[in-house]
């Protein structure tokens, strides 16, 4: 895939786009990010990108002729570009698996009090906010897309099975993890995980991801519920059994 990012910090992204799996899903070539700094395209003799707002209010905004130069240059007609803003919808499992079929993804990170209205209407195709709470600029947040996105794209994990059963993948929470030494603290880890018995293991695995889905995300375990008659016989004989128990509890 095909990545470009439009902002006036690259340097502040560099370095974490260039670490752990993203760096290495970039050194092999499954990622191919390109961070574009704004300012380079100011047609202004300072370099300036921003200028008060009309009508007054607090900041600057920035300016629509860097970034349409920017986006023209990158050829960027056609493509999804991505604007990062709290007035966006809210950034979701679902949607990285959206994205991650793209081939192309243009960000753009606004800074200061956002961007001008002009290049929103003309070229953004999505708006995106990663949480209810106002950041200083786009970088993090695109950041934040980047590596849920990126994780998503085959070959970037090493097997499919690590998104498969993680949290939210499937509307439900992952199950408890353990690893090493299997007692710590006279803390011990559950018998049946050292069991071999592979089906059990998957029950307890499925159990465990119902009952922390229920305690954690009752909105998740609610709607995971209502689509059950999607899964297998086994898995629908195991949540009446919890339905059951967490009524017995109630
Ligand atoms: N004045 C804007 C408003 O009230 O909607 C907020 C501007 S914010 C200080 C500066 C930039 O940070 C935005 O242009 C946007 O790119 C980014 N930003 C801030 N919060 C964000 C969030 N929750 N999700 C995504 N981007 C965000």
């Amino acid at each position: 895939m095909k990545i470009d990012i439009l902002t006036l910090f690259p340097e502040m992204m560099d370095a974490v786009l260039s670490t752990s799996i993203i760096g290495r899903a970039r050194e092999k070539g499954i990622l191919d990010i390109h961070l574009i700094n704004i300012r380079d395209y100011s047609e202004n003799k300072h370099k300036s990108v921003d200028d008060y707002p009309f009508g007054g209010g607090a900041g600057m905004v920035m300016q629509a002729q860097p970034v349409f130069s920017a986006l023209r240059d990158i050829k960027a007609e056609g493509n999804r570009i991505i604007y990062l803003s709290p007035k966006g919808k809210v950034f979701d499992q679902e949607k990285a698996i959206e994205l991650s079929a793209e081939g192309r993804l243009i960000f753009l990170c606004g800074h200061y009090e956002g961007i001008d209205q002009r290049i929103i209407d003309y070229w953004v195709t999505d708006e995106i906010s990663i949480g209810d709470y106002v950041l200083t600029g786009g970088e993090i947040p695109a950041m934040v897309l980047i590596d849920a996105i990126g994780r998503m794209i085959p070959g970037v994990l090493s097997s499919e099975e690590a998104y498969r059963e993680e949290s939210l993948y499937s509307d439900l929470l992952e199950y408890p993890q353990y690893t090493r030494p299997r007692e710590f603290e006279a803390m011990e880890v559950p018998e049946v995980l050292f069991s071999g018995n592979h089906g059990e293991i998957e029950k307890w695995k499925f159990m465990q991801s119902l009952y922390t889905t229920y305690e954690k995300r009752p909105d998740l375990f609610e709607k995971f519920i209502q689509n059950r008659h999607n899964l297998t016989k086994d898995k629908q004989k195991i949540i009446e059994v919890i339905l059951k128990d967490l009524d017995n509890k109630r």
